[in-house]
């Protein structure tokens, strides 16, 4: 094999990698913003405990070594938990877009990508998206002393207060 063909034959082949991995970047195009998402959406919540749209993908069950559970959330813009408590609180971690948490007695405060929350245990709470902007956060709850508490909706007032 002549010395030109061989490099054409590499290069041919450097061309097919890098398209291969323009196909693997989940990249998905909703709206006019652009997602990279870091987990899969999961599936649409359909429980009562939310108001609006909300996405669930579980990542870690808890374990009786690990009692920790942790599961990546995705809330439409809107969309938004009862409000709620965790026996051992909660982590909330952010990875894109804009959201809101909010604990009782406190002012609500806006979440975005990179932002950390250590919930407090038995403190009432809700999360969720902006208005104007879907958000996706990660949870991690720990199960020692029981599940969630769910308490009352979180009322529009409150929501944009
Ligand atoms: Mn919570």
């Amino acid at each position: 094999m002549n010395c030109r063909l061989y490099l054409c034959y590499v290069l041919m082949g450097l061309a097919m990698i890098s398209c291969q991995q323009r196909k693997d970047t989940s990249a998905s195009m909703e709206g006019d913003v652009q997602h990279e998402r870091v987990f899969d959406k999961g599936n649409k919540i359909s429980n009562d405990n939310f108001t609006g749209t909300a996405w669930l993908q579980m990542l870690v069950d808890a374990d009786s070594i690990n009692q920790n559970s942790v599961g990546s959330v995705t809330f439409e813009p809107g969309a938004r938990t009862n409000w709620h408590s965790h026996p051992n609180g909660q982590i909330i971690l952010a990875l894109s877009g804009k959201g809101f948490y909010q604990e009782e007695g406190s002012p609500k405060r806006i979440l975005k990508k990179g932002d950390a929350v250590k919930c407090p245990p038995n403190t009432p709470h809700w999360h969720g998206a902006s208005t104007g902007e879907e958000f996706v956060q990660v949870a991690i709850t720990s199960r020692i002393d029981g599940p969630t508490q769910w308490l009352d909706k979180v009322t529009d007032d409150t929501y944009l207060k």
